[in-house]
């Protein structure tokens, strides 16, 4: 049986059921787990992520006669009535048996973790409670605070720990991702959560509204990319937008953001560098920064970087090749890069069936291109993946020792493999093709045809043209890093 507190307190607009119960436990002097416990939501010491999405009709009648709101008022704390344009949170793309760790674990449906507006807490900390942890800041694609116009923060500038994430424990095992953590500790809305060992080590306690992080500030990209998302998502799902110049309903274009979200990321910079051929690239060289590898955030592959940066040059760059009037080809010509052996691959074919006719027609389109074109593929071309990243003219014909670590490590023929690594990275830097670029490094008719040989035969072994696939990009790396 459950009964209704004392008192309570008002919900925030754009709030989410943990941020409710952290204003609302710091307000009557309790811990967010007594107050879930009396709502029924609890097994165990565990709190369901599932709230985060959607509340049973019992779930949300509960909470309104414990906390004194409308059911109505309870259901408005999900993702999934606050973002009906958002299809990750939908039933169809969910299912009816979908756990919550699959959920954390997918990266597209909510963030493990907050992202937040240290000057949004500061704003709202005169409310009952304390500040507001607002609801966009778990959707994978929000990067921004409009109304501070400034990229938010993730981690916590004490601990490091990105907000609201339980993170693993220290047996490397992967914590059971909860609604809060640190659920039954006494803390102020705004302090970290995060503990570093056992239940019990006290928690971080660092106050986020306190200190702001220095951020990069947005670009007009990052800005309208995010207005577009964030306009997509909050709007009925059969609200039509604009998805490579076809109107389509908002939740499929964003089945088409995260369709194109793989792409980009797996060939990137090469997205950046074929929208602005003569510019500078959108966050060149973010995309990955301490997003992935860290086991803070979701696990699966083609999750979006948590960093907020790095989502931002992430998601503009998408935004830009739906906005691009030649989106088709620019978008068949990323697809052609990703090898047919790649793990994206597979991730491709399931998230196509969500897309929308002119995304699923491009890549219809790209799969007989590259039938016709690509060749044998132990004797991969070489796209211009590095137009206006790396200057031709500073490649020599034979690559200097300190260019040359990633190619050490195959066991090619030493001089012939340098000789075509310079070769690929002229075609990389330039779009010539092979002949043009060996030309223009200097290498003579007779040369060139034995370096092809020699490289051929060597490719043509089992595994060496897969191995060979990844090294010229890391040299270009090493070119860009040396000041090319
Ligand atoms: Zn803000
Ligand atoms: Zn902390």
């Amino acid at each position: 049986m459950t009964t209704a507190l004392p008192r309570s307190v008002k919900p925030a607009p754009g709030e989410l059921l943990p941020g409710y119960l952290l204003r609302l436990a710091h307000r009557i002097g309790g811990a967010p787990l007594d107050l879930a416990h009396r709502c029924n939501l609890t097994s165990g010491t565990e709190l369901s992520t599932r709230f985060l999405v959607r509340l049973t009709e019992l779930e949300a009648q509960r909470i309104g006669t414990v906390c004194r709101l409308d059911p109505a008022e309870a259901h408005a704390f999900t993702l999934a009535r606050q973002y009906p344009g958002y299809a990750p949170v939908g039933d169809v793309y969910l299912g009816r048996h979908q756990s919550h760790t699959t959920m954390a674990n997918d990266g597209w449906v909510f963030t493990a973790f907050s992202r937040y507006c240290p000057d949004c807490l500061t704003d709202t900390a005169h409310l009952p409670g304390g500040p507001v942890w607002h609801s966009a800041w778990r959707l994978p694609h929000t990067f921004l605070c409009p109304r501070h116009d400034r990229l938010l923060a993730w981690r916590c500038p004490a601990c490091q720990a990105p907000a609201f994430s339980n993170r693993y424990a220290s047996n490397s095992r992967w914590r059971r991702v909860q609604l809060t953590p640190g659920p039954d500790q006494r803390l102020h809305p705004a302090q970290c959560r995060h503990r570093a060992g056992t239940a019990r080590t006290p928690a971080c306690g660092h106050r986020l509204d306190h200190e702001t992080p220095t951020s990069p500030l947005p670009t007009p990209q990052m800005s309208r990319a995010h207005e577009r998302l964030a306009a997509a998502a909050a709007s009925r799902p059969d609200n039509l937008v604009e998805s490579c110049g076809q109107p389509v309903a908002s939740e499929v274009f964003l089945h088409d953001v995260r369709l194109i979200a793989l792409v980009v990321s797996r060939t990137w910079p090469a997205a950046s560098a074929l929208l602005a051929p003569c510019g500078p690239a959108e966050g060149t060289g973010t995309l990955d920064s301490g997003a992935r590898t860290d086991g803070w955030v979701a696990r699966s592959h083609d999750a979006p970087p948590a960093d907020p940066f790095a989502a931002a040059a992430l998601f503009s760059t998408v935004v830009r090749l739906f906005d691009h009037p030649d989106a088709g080809t620019v978008l068949a010509r990323l697809l052609a890069l990703i090898p047919t052996a790649s793990p994206g691959r597979p991730r491709l074919r399931r998230l196509i069936l969500h897309c929308s006719p002119a995304v699923r027609a491009i890549l219809s389109d790209e799969a007989r291109i590259r039938r016709s074109a690509s060749g044998p593929p132990e004797l991969f071309p070489q796209p211009a993946t590095y137009l206006s990243l790396l200057d031709p003219s500073s490649i020599p014909a034979t690559l200097p020792e300190r260019w040359a670590g990633p190619l050490d490590l195959l066991d090619a023929p030493p001089r012939a493999m340098r000789r075509d690594a310079a070769i690929r990275l002229v075609q990389m830097a330039s779009g010539h093709p092979r002949t043009a670029a060996a030309r223009h490094l200097g290498i003579g008719p007779k040369v060139l045809p034995s370096t092809t040989l020699l490289m051929r035969t060597w490719q043509k072994q089992p595994g060496n043209a897969e191995a060979y696939q990844s090294a010229p990009r890391h040299v270009a790396a090493i070119a860009i890093r040396n000041g090319s």
